[in-house]
């Protein structure tokens, strides 16, 4: 990892935690994936919008004209909150080493793997992003996603509290949906890892069966739409009964193809 860096724990620590939850066996991609990323800290501000140069906000190690480079392609606000930037192969991490933050985009490069650079085409853990022919990048399951990311966080973060860390998880928009996903993601956990590791949607669906999941993510990205829309407006989320069954008659549907295919 470079030389600025603004973690509350050990590197080697937090590198063991992902091999720890991972597997031993994918050592060696964790390694070449996190053990030298590069990275921009940023500090947390109220009104990203008001910030006209985002230099004071910034610290790094990338060289300025690199950076320069990144700030002419980008709009500089994603610099100012956590984020993985595939195309960059760049962390955005908050200064202030808010752990779960950082793991969950340490997750997110983990996952990111690019099939094509034109055009555009990349499989980060359960979502799907393709260029299409007016330059424009379509995301597919996107939020799910988002909310199984944070899951698996949640589960990297109970590694370092085994490992003798006392860290906590904080509370984001993701865990309002946890109730719906995590039939789901407890029952395919494994399968789950592995796309994440190797990119690889075609095993993951022979898994859980291709017709099952579309099923299951039709339903669940339109839940989870309602979620942010309700999130942004600061509206209470609930979840009702009906939703939580159907999700889980869905998650149904997929382990029993998963048994099926194993005859
Ligand atoms: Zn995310």
């Amino acid at each position: 990892m470079t030389k600025t860096n603004f973690l509350s724990i050990s590197k080697e620590q937090l590198l063991q935690t992902f091999i720890k939850f991972y597997g031993a066996n994918e050592s060696e991609y964790i390694k070449s994936q996190l053990e030298d990323p590069k990275i921009i800290w940023y500090e947390v501000v109220d009104d990203p919008e008001k910030i006209t140069d985002i230099w004071p906000y910034i610290t790094t190690d990338i060289p300025k004209e690199e950076v320069e480079g990144y700030l002419k392609q980008k709009n500089k606000y994603i610099f100012l909150q956590s984020a993985y930037i595939d195309d960059l192969g760049l962390l955005v991490l908050p200064n202030s080493g808010n752990i779960n933050h950082i793991i969950h985009e340490m997750n997110h490069k983990l996952s990111s793997h690019i099939i094509r650079e034109k055009p555009y085409a990349a499989i980060n853990g359960l979502s799907i992003a393709v260029e299409t022919v007016h330059g424009g990048v379509v995301t597919y399951n996107n939020n799910l996603n988002e909310v199984i990311n944070e899951l698996m966080t949640l589960d990297i973060i109970s590694w370092l509290n085994i490992m003798g860390e006392n860290v906590s998880p904080c509370y984001s928009w993701q865990s309002g949906a946890f109730k719906l996903i995590q039939p789901f993601y407890e029952h395919f956990k494994e399968p789950l890892k592995q796309l994440y590791i190797t990119g690889n949607m075609f095993d993951f669906l022979r898994e859980v069966g291709e017709q099952e999941f579309q099923d299951f993510t039709n339903f669940i990205e339109r839940k989870l739409f309602i979620i942010k829309i309700h999130l942004r407006n600061n509206k209470p989320v609930t979840i009702k009964e009906e939703d939580v069954a159907e999700s889980q008659r869905l998650t149904q549907a997929m382990i029993d193809y998963n048994l099926r295919s194993r005859k």
